[in-house]
């Protein structure tokens, strides 16, 4: 049976103090905290086959490739490609969206629409403004309403001829709220358009087949789902990917190069230019082990608990405002309380060795809409416990009692 008391044996960080109180860490919606076996990964990989892979015939360099290419599979198998040559290993979604915005540059055209949703991380919204300015295309935007959900009829309404990419993340970090990417893949291959979803929140929480969702690119960070930072990747469909030319040039990427003329490596590498974070992609594959071993949906089922629980608390506080109340929600929980600035809240709850993110979240628009300058957000994790939101609430009503 799933205990997080157990499970906490497993991350060695949960046992420092902060400001001379244990730490209580609810930011995991930035970066989850790391296990030892996937610490012991990363110190087996610099103690013993420390090699550059893919070239090498000396051991190390073979042990090294094999077992970044056995991650491959294990990613592969966890989001159900078809493919193993359809995971592209990068630095992160940032990165891995970045290869799909700067590969539509030549294939778009102006005038040619692309639609995002009010909800995205700013590194959803960016790379794709930037590819607006360079190719004429225009940016539409799925509105959203007051509980922090998207709008489908408004969605809808965009959808013509004219769009070519949609793009939505799967759920958003600064809300929690997990978006309807069935029907808004489905709705966006009726008139042909191609969909990426960013998942960098969902896969801590939510399982994923890339392939019963039909999606035609998925993206995610190691670092949210107890993996290092630094390396996250791209599932795209082998046919888009092929498609797109290729993101960065270098050595790895390369099948023939003449001054004349260079051809390019098939997939994976036709996108993995340079030396790879190899080390994070082999602790990439064992955090995916970790997670998998105590069970994604038994994660999901003890951090809705959490949520709920913490979600009642925090309502019983008098002037305290939830942002994001969607019934379809991850473990975030953004809030405010009223005439508190959400920095402040941090301050004193990191005085109180309880960690949460304050500020905008990389979500600025979404902050515009509600008017305000930003939120305190908690996001649990399993290995989180009722204690910890015990003490939480106890901190947000002394922030409240000494700021108001
Ligand atoms: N999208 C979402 C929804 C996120 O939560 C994050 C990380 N906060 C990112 C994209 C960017 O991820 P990374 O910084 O790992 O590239």
């Amino acid at each position: 049976m799933f205990r997080a008391e157990d499970i906490r044996k497993d991350f060695p960080i949960l046992n420092r103090e902060v400001n001379g109180n244990p730490l209580i860490y609810l930011d995991n919606a930035a970066t989850s905290q790391t296990p030892q076996q996937v610490i012991d990964t990363i110190v087996d990989y610099y103690s013993n086959y420390n090699a550059n892979i893919h070239r090498g015939v000396h051991t190390l360099s073979q042990e090294a490739t094999d077992k970044y290419e056995q991650a491959r599979l294990k990613i592969q198998a966890h989001f159900h490609a078809k493919h193993a040559h359809e995971i592209i290993l990068t630095s992160g979604t940032t990165h891995s969206i970045n290869i799909v915005a700067s590969g539509f540059t030549s294939l778009l055209n102006e005038g040619d629409e692309i639609i995002v949703s009010a909800l995205e991380h700013h590194s959803n919204i960016v790379p794709w403004q930037m590819l607006c300015e360079r190719t004429g295309a225009i940016l539409k935007v799925i509105p959203m309403n007051q509980d922090g959900e998207l709008l489908m009829e408004a969605y809808h309404g965009l959808l013509s001829e004219k769009t070519k990419l949609v793009f939505v993340n799967h759920i958003s970090n600064a809300l929690g709220t997990i978006n309807p990417i069935e029907h808004i893949i489905e709705k966006a291959h009726q008139i042909g358009a191609a969909v990426l979803i960013d998942g960098a929140q969902a896969c801590p929480h939510i399982k994923i087949d890339v392939q019963k969702l039909d999606v035609d690119f998925y993206v995610a960070s190691a670092h949210k789902m107890c993996g290092p930072t630094g390396v996250g990747m791209l599932y795209g469909k082998e046919a888009l990917l092929k498609e797109l030319p290729p993101y960065q040039g270098g050595g790895e990427m390369i099948a023939e190069v003449t001054f004349e003329k260079t051809t390019y490596a098939d997939l994976p590498h036709k996108f993995e230019a340079g030396t790879p974070n190899i080390c994070g992609g082999i602790a990439f594959g064992a955090a995916i082990d970790y997670m998998n071993a105590i069970g994604i949906d038994t994660i999901a089922a003890y951090e809705n608990e959490l949520l709920e629980y913490a979600t009642k608390k925090l309502l019983e506080i008098e002037g305290l405002k939830i942002y994001g109340t969607s019934k379809r929600k991850t473990s975030v929980i953004s809030f405010n309380l009223e005439g508190v600035h959400p920095y402040d809240v941090g301050t004193i709850l990191d005085k109180l060795g309880i960690a949460v993110r304050t500020g905008h979240h990389c979500a600025q628009p979404i902050m515009n809409f509600y008017n305000i300058p930003g939120t305190v957000r908690a996001s649990f994790s399993f290995y989180n416990t009722k204690n910890e939101i015990d003490a939480l609430i106890d901190g947000v009503k002394k922030a409240q009692r000494m700021l108001s």
